[in-house]
């Protein structure tokens, strides 16, 4: 055994071969592989080997999409079959509004290029003979899609590793990780090895491997189970014909998937009730380990099943498998640097892990030898967790994940298990004036304001006949069903349309103590920010500024609003969401002989957000400070004082309209809350959420991360040229890269449009952009501006179709409407409100 290389993988399931083979592939051939036991005894051996391609997410379809197309060719590249059945899947649909989410999905898979065939019933029935459609309204088929054998899959890339120089050690477990300033020494039970870096792809481990180097890893598996039946003669028969199999059924309204198998069939559920497993970590002797089988649980998918093909019910169990799948709070895998440490990657929470394998290796390789991945991995990034995502978190969320993995997934969903977890102070309040919660990164904020009589009626709350189709969200705490769930305009839309008029007419009260909100102070502090960041600094104290941090290749990592508070004091804000992620960026690129302090401050200072024409007025009541225009001007933040608390207030907003910014120390929240309260009452004020400050954003073409802005698009295709100082003296991080990008030559540019024509949908993002019927780009985010009454959609097309006036098409829902690019900031484009 070696006792020194490059790269250290742990782990020889078949993400871990993945990540080695690709490591080598990429020329990084000094890399080994660790396994406690053989090859594929953690989940790998066990697994069903479905591909599904389908997936929500962009960047994970792309991932899947990858895979998919990887394993044929490794098949050649090693000789080795990977026993690739390309049989096809087919996704059923029992209701309309499962039939949304497969058009809308068809607007993921045609950007990320995936084939998809929508199947009317009687097409499902050609396909599947034995399916019974009564009660379908049709299907999706991905005709690229089938399944593989994961033994050989792993046998074959660790084949494909080795034939590039890298080299694997089965029975070799790794018992400890210690740090060392050139990188880590791995221990094991067969010796130690030095290595730069060390990937962690440890399956059901995941949380002890992670407690060897501090961190605790958002993962903890749960229960899944698929049964094996007997032959069917009808399969047999089928098969003595030489007809071809009937694919993968996907009952996704019930819940499970069944495919022919020797003869017979596999039933794949995803039960409720299924529970967490391992919470302590599987035991040190643990291989090739399965659970007791628990039928009852599976029972009305049972049903469902032979309701669907009634030939399931006439043929005897061969085996029930009940395994261990790796689950993380919102069911997608961390795929990507771990935070806090250098040089230490993971790869682990696969729950569709012989899918996801091919690409996650592919993307984790690039990240490691180039800098960056290629696709935007925000969706699977490690850091997109925090603190908060701790054992008893995680068991509610992952056991939460895994019985949603079939439910409507529809854009506005709101997940309730584990909630409220995080409060800001005002969240009763919010709550007693009609908040309807939404949640990010833990925290509870308010999404849209109902009134205290409102519910939604009984016939509009019903799911149908199918076990899983969730189309409402959580009630409120009295019990009231309030939101309907849909891919079109649900029912919160004429309240938040309220909302954003009162806001543009009066004045608006918005929580936003979610905030990520970070300090740097000391000497050195400035020039240390002007070197990470693309825009120049605020030089003035007082001086608000919006920054970017770029990945190295010259696309958008972060987003801060900067507020320079002190000679070398900095306030920096960002994206709630971010915490982790933007604060690990911090400290990685901290130099090691700062003299500065750099603080993460997030759960120290609330933040109100107070918007709209009477906002001056109304905070005027409370502070003796001049907030009128010549003293206190829009990109300007002041130490205040608001009644008998203080605060810091930036002019700043996210809505277009006079605003101010009250982050304050948190405890005193409720005594601000109450008094801007008291204060608004004479000019109406009126508490908004998260979906008016939504819609108002994209009729200022604001850009978010990971949509308009992402590692993906060149800051200057996101359209950030007035905030990218590629002129300032110093070198900042992907700044070379973005002048290389420039004189490559864009491929895209960020683009606002307006939809003609649509009343029922609005664009959500991900939508397919087309120009006369030939695919140009895909929408990142989109809506109803209710200010300018219009539907919007944001996005990034070829530059030869960004012109302003250039007509393009855009298919909602599979209708396509006519769109025309617009200006940017179709709502007061020249920012008076805000300047006001
Ligand atoms: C019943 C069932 C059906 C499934 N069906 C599908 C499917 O159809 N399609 C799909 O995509 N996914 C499916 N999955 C999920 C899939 O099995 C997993 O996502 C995948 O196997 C995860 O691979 P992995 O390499 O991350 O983990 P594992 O296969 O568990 O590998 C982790 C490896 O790390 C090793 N290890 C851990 N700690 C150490 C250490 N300290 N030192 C050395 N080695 C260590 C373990 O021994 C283990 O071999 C299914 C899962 C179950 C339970």
């Amino acid at each position: 055994m070696k006792s020194q290389a490059k790269v250290v993988v742990i782990g020889g399931g078949v993400v871990g071969a993945s990540a080695l083979y690709h490591l080598a592939k990429k020329g990084w051939n000094d890399v080994v592989l660790v396994e406690r036991k053989e090859l594929t005894s953690g989940s790998t051996w066990h697994a069903a080997g479905l591909l599904p391609l389908f997936n929500m997410s962009y960047s994970v379809g792309k991932l899947h999409q990858y895979s998919v197309a990887f394993y044929q060719a490794l098949q050649s590249e090693t000789g080795l079959s990977v026993g690739f059945s390309q049989v096809s899947n087919i996704r059923l649909a029992c209701t309309e509004d499962r039939m949304d989410e497969y058009r809308y999905y068809a607007g993921v898979g045609k950007t990320v290029g995936v084939d998809i065939n929508f199947l009317s019933p009687s097409q499902v029935k050609e396909i599947w003979p034995m399916c019974n459609t009564d009660g379908l309204i049709g299907a999706i088929q991905h005709p690229q899609d089938g399944y593989i054998q994961p033994n050989d899959l792993t046998t074959a890339l660790a084949k494909g590793a080795r034939n590039l120089g890298a080299e694997i050690y089965r029975h070799t477990c790794v018992t400890a990780i210690q740090s060392r300033a050139d990188g880590w020494l791995v221990e094991t039970d067969k010796g130690d090895i030095a290595c730069q870096h060390v990937v962690s792809c440890t399956g059901s481990f995941a949380r002890q491997t992670g407690a060897m180097v501090g961190l605790d890893i958002p993962v903890i598996p749960v229960e899944h189970q698929y049964i094996v039946t007997e032959p069917h003669p009808e399969i047999l028969a089928r098969k003595a014909r030489g007809l071809p199999e009937q694919g993968v059924l996907r009952d996704s309204d019930a819940g499970y998937y069944l495919r022919e198998e020797a003869g017979g069939m596999i039933l794949g559920i995803y039960e409720r009730g299924a529970p967490c497993c391992y919470l302590d970590g599987p035991a040190a002797e643990c291989e090739n380990e399965l659970f007791q089988g628990e039928l009852d649980r599976l029972e009305p998918h049972i049903e469902a099943c032979i309701h669907r093909v009634p030939a399931f019910g006439e043929v005897g169990i061969k085996q029930i498998y009940n395994g261990a799948i790796a689950y993380t709070p919102d069911g997608n895998p961390i795929v990507g640097p771990a935070w806090g440490l250098r040089n230490f990657w993971l790869n682990e929470g696969h729950s569709f892990g012989i899918t996801a394998a091919g690409g996650a290796g592919w993307q984790l390789a690039e990240w490691m030898v180039r800098g960056e991945p290629s696709v935007d991995m925000m969706g699977v990034d490690p850091r997109r967790f925090g603190a908060y995502a701790a054992r008893g978190y995680l068991r509610e969320k992952n056991e939460e994940a895994y019985r949603n993995v079939f439910i409507n997934h529809f854009p506005d969903e709101e997940r309730a298990a584990a909630s409220p977890l995080k409060t800001a102070p005002c969240y009763d309040r919010m709550k007693a004036l009609g908040a309807v919660f939404g949640r990010v990164y833990g925290w509870e904020r308010p999404n849209w304001f109902v009134s205290p009589t409102y519910q939604l009626p009984a016939d509009e709350i019903g799911s149908g006949d199918v076990l899983l189709n969730k189309n409402t969200s959580p009630p409120l705490a009295d019990g009231r069903v309030v939101e309907k769930n849909s891919f079109r305009r649900a029912n919160y839309f004429p309240f938040v349309g309220a909302e954003c008029l009162h806001v543009q007419s009066k004045v608006g009260l918005l929580d936003m103590s979610a905030f990520s909100k970070f300090c740097v102070a000391g000497a050195g502090a400035e020039d240390w920010l002007e070197s990470l960041l693309c825009n120049r600094i605020p030089k003035t104290i007082g001086r608000v500024g919006l920054c970017h941090l770029l990945s190295l290749n010259g696309g958008v990592r972060a987003e801060f609003t900067v507020y320079k508070t002190g000679d070398n004091q900095y306030y920096l804000v960002s994206a709630g969401s971010m915490e982790r992620h933007d604060w690990d960026y911090l400290c990685k690129n901290k130099p090691a002989d700062a003299k500065f302090s750099i603080g993460n401050i997030t759960t120290k200072n609330g933040v109100l957000v107070l918007a709209g024409p009477k906002s001056r007025a109304v905070l005027q009541k409370l502070t003796d400070s001049d907030l009128s225009n010549d003293n206190f001007k829009w990109l300007n933040g002041k130490f205040i004082n608001v009644g008998a608390a203080q605060a810091n207030v930036l002019r700043v907003n996210f809505v277009g309209e006079l605003g101010f910014e009250l982050h304050h120390p948190i405890e005193m929240q409720n005594y601000i809350f109450d008094r801007l309260i008291e204060a608004g009452a004479e000019f109406d004020l009126k508490p908004f959420g998260i979906r008016a400050m939504d819609s108002m954003r994209l009729e200022k073409s604001y850009r978010l991360i990971p949509r308009e802005m992402s590692i993906e698009y060149a800051a200057l295709e996101s359209g950030l040229d007035r905030f990218v100082r590629l002129d300032k003296e110093c070198d900042f991080p992907g700044k070379q890269a973005l002048m290389d990008w420039r004189a490559r030559g864009f491929e895209n540019a960020f683009v606002t449009l307006e939809v003609h024509g649509a009343s029922d949908a609005d664009a959500k993002g991900s939508e397919a952009i087309y120009h006369d019927g030939q695919l140009v780009g895909r929408a990142t985010s989109g809506g109803y501006g209710y200010r300018i009454g219009k539907s919007l959609a944001l996005g990034l097309v070829q530059c030869a179709f960004a012109e302003i006036g250039s007509p393009l098409e855009i298919e909602i829902l599979g209708t396509m409407y006519n769109a025309t690019v617009v200006a940017e900031s179709p709502y007061d484009p020249q920012n008076h409100a805000l300047r006001a």
